[in-house]
């Protein structure tokens, strides 16, 4: 028998479903001491390495959270995602892929050996920080508060808010930053830079540190979820074929050199930061059985102990869970 299954539009089962997500989450609580928070800057090191929490927001607009939900953290490599859907709608798809590849790397998010290996120096994709630097110096503005415009439009669009920058954060990110300078100039040596590297870096440090919460990634998700569209008014906010290419990213690029086994274990699009944060896109799906958001939904969660790879470790174990128990893989 489906877990939490059959009409779940009543409340008897939205009750089920939040039962087995706070037990869920109540278990995957546990596998938080195996990891490690980020120490690189101190805010992050700060973090609580016991936290867990999850939103899952349907398009019907079900919403199941549990754990720790309301905590503000910061954004990091998950913003690349957003730049990069910004950059595509400012300047055009093809302008865009001309300067950032669509490859997965199989090497860590600041690995410069890519870099060094391949020619042209064109970097692989835009999740990794070569190709995240090249999008965010291609976003249109002169200064990092200009450029990032258009990202906090977005998202103020979404999420119903405008975010705020953690000043911390990016000053640590900017104190702490050899190896993005040294990518930085890797690019600048490539001619993929369309700034000045100082301006570029500057906006990258600046998009990694906005603080959103789970609910704010869970609806961006639901956004890519539904291609682009806003599920409650049908507003388009990203064109189809941008959002497409996002979650194909996502898929196949979004959570480090652990990307090949999450899309084989898990399923579904997702992006994660270092602060412990992922961005996971459910699309709708045709299945026998009456299983939970069968419509998509779009997730975000939350626990700041990571794994080897920099991805959350208890986070990744409940994503897994939950994508088993109720089918969310595209495959
Ligand atoms: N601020 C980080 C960096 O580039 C973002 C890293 C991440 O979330 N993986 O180093």
């Amino acid at each position: 028998m489906v877990q939490g299954s059959a009409n779940l539009n009543t409340e008897v089962n939205e009750k089920w479903l939040q039962e087995y997500i706070d037990s869920w989450v109540d278990f995957f609580k546990k596998q938080t001491v195996d990891g490690e928070v980020a120490d690189y800057i101190p805010i992050l090191a700060r973090a609580d390495q016991e936290a867990l929490g999850i939103s899952i927001i349907g398009k019907n607009g079900l919403t199941i959270r549990s754990g720790i939900t309301e905590e503000k953290f910061t954004i990091q490599s998950i913003s690349k995602v957003l730049t990069f859907i910004v950059a595509c709608m400012e300047r055009g798809l093809a302008y865009v892929l001309n300067r950032v590849d669509v490859e997965p790397t199989g090497e860590a998010f600041n690995s410069i050996m890519h870099l060094q290996i391949s020619q042209p120096k064109k970097p692989f994709n835009p999740l990794v920080n070569s190709g995240a630097l090249t999008v965010s110096s291609m976003l249109e503005g002169k200064t990092s508060d200009q450029k990032l415009e258009t990202l906090f439009l977005l998202l103020e669009k979404i999420i119903g808010y405008r975010p705020e920058l953690n000043i911390e954060t990016y000053e640590s990110e900017r104190d702490t930053s050899m190896r993005n300078r040294a990518i930085g100039y890797y690019l600048l040596e490539g001619g993929y830079l369309e700034s000045d590297l100082g301006i570029t870096l500057e906006t990258y440090f600046k998009q990694c540190s906005i603080e959103i919460t789970i609910d704010d990634l869970a609806r961006i998700g639901l956004v890519l979820s539904n291609d682009g569209f806003d599920p409650y008014t049908n507003e388009e906010i990203i064109p189809r074929a941008i959002s497409r290419l996002a979650k194909a990213m996502m898929l196949t690029c979004g959570m480090y050199d652990a990307s090949g086994k999450f899309a084989a274990y898990v399923g579904i699009p997702a992006k994660s930061g270092v602060s412990g944060g992922i961005m996971a896109v459910v699309p709708p799906r045709v299945r026998e059985d009456d299983f939970p958001f069968l419509d998509g939904c779009g997730i975000g969660v939350y626990g700041p102990s990571l794994d080897k790879q920099g991805n959350s470790i208890a986070g990744i174990k409940l994503l897994k869970h939950i994508a088993n128990q109720w089918d969310f893989s595209l495959f």
